[in-house]
């Protein structure tokens, strides 16, 4: 069965289907769809511009069904963090992370949504729930295109602005390639967001990085890195066995005089795993060549990893060594764990039984 759904379309396969249900519709039409889907953000329904037959006619139009379902919705930090999960037309289930920023004295206020690549995740680092369940599916283009919409909907809903995606959701946005950048291309075209505003996360393809660098597009990298040195990160990030902790540089180096953007490094620290001095010295070797910032992110617990995570004077030293050692690092204050919505808690419900969830009212 085909699950082809709205943001799967482009500009020239939506005029096919405007034609083929008002046949001799004037071009504009077509035009008028695209933007509302894309730069309004409205259903088909609420197009009141279109003739009544035609609105009508899009609505039980097959290749106009939305792909996203809404499963469950949960929320914490009083309304600022919501995490959606999605059922797919197959019933596979993938979540997103709607998190909004208050305005403070170096940031306007602004609202980002995390996103899922794939439902599942097929580099089993052991320490993330998505690497835990396995891998399901690559999402299609529409199926993350419309995460992003309907978090933006659901952000001017609250009277905010989503202004940032990141591809940190379920999934490695670079195992699914082709998707993940005509998304990226959908999001920055049509829904106008800035490339220098939307954020892909790799758990280091070097393959994949390398041809991303040669897409002329600005789009910020991060490296979920969490090892520095292959014997460990052989343990930490399994795929690291094939791409090498010295061919990640490289690949990362490339990136970074290719596009111009900063490089940030994801480091979840472990306690007793890679918390200690070594971890420092290693780290900031491979940190600082590259001008990386460092996202010291102490890790949430997963249901299938029994390891903690490192203790909070810990963090502090450990982020005090690595500026020492000359790099910029912070200490990322973990957004949505009561609602399992943290860094390396999405698992759409597959692993173990959420009981610390509890839906909104
Ligand atoms: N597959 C991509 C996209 C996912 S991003 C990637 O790995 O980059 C999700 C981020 O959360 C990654 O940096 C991942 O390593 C991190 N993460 C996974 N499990 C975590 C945990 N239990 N605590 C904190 N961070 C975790």
């Amino acid at each position: 069965m085909d699950h082809t759904s709205r943001y799967d379309l482009d500009r020239d396969a939506l005029g096919s289907v405007v034609e083929e249900l008002a046949p001799g519709s004037p071009r504009y039409r077509a035009a008028q769809v695209w933007d509302g889907l894309h730069r309004r953000l409205l259903e088909p329904d609420e197009l009141t511009e279109l003739p009544r037959p035609l609105r009508a006619a899009l609505r039980g139009h097959p290749a106009m069904a939305p792909a996203l379902e809404l499963d469950r919705e949960w929320e914490t930090d009083g309304g600022r963090t919501r995490k959606w999960v999605w059922r797919l037309a197959d019933g596979k289930r993938i979540e997103s992370v709607l998190m909004h920023y208050d305005a403070s004295a170096n940031h306007q206020a602004r609202s980002t949504v995390c996103v899922s690549t794939q439902a599942g995740c097929a580099m089993a680092c052991g320490f993330c729930a998505t690497g835990q369940a396995g891998f399901e599916r690559h999402l299609r283009v529409g199926e993350i295109v419309e995460q992003v919409t309907r978090a933006a909907r659901s952000a001017a809903a609250d009277g905010r602005r989503l202004s940032r995606v990141v591809f940190m959701g379920m999934g490695e946005p670079l195992a699914n390639y082709d998707a993940t950048l005509a998304a990226a291309h959908r999001m920055r075209d049509d829904l106008g967001l800035s490339a220098r505003h939307l954020t892909i996360s790799t758990v280091g393809l070097v393959p994949g990085i390398h041809r991303l660098a040669d897409e002329g597009l600005p789009i910020n990298l991060a490296l979920s890195l969490h090892a520095a040195n292959d014997a460990k990160r052989d343990d930490l990030v399994p795929i690291n066995r094939r791409y090498p902790v010295a061919a990640l540089a490289d690949a990362c180096r490339r990136y970074v005089e290719r596009t111009g953007r900063r490089l940030s490094i994801e480091w979840a620290l472990i306690e007793g795993v890679n918390d200690g001095i070594d971890d420092v010295r290693d780290l900031a070797a491979f940190a600082k060549p590259l001008g990386a910032h460092v996202n010291l992110i102490p890790l949430n617990p997963t249901p299938g990893y029994a390891v903690r995570g490192t203790a909070p004077a810990r963090v502090q030293s450990f982020h005090d060594e690595l500026r020492t050692a000359g790099v910029n690092a912070t200490v990322r204050q973990t957004r949505g764990r009561e609602i399992d919505a943290a860094c390396g808690q999405l698992a759409a419900g597959q692993v173990g039984a959420p009981v610390r969830l509890r839906p909104r009212p």
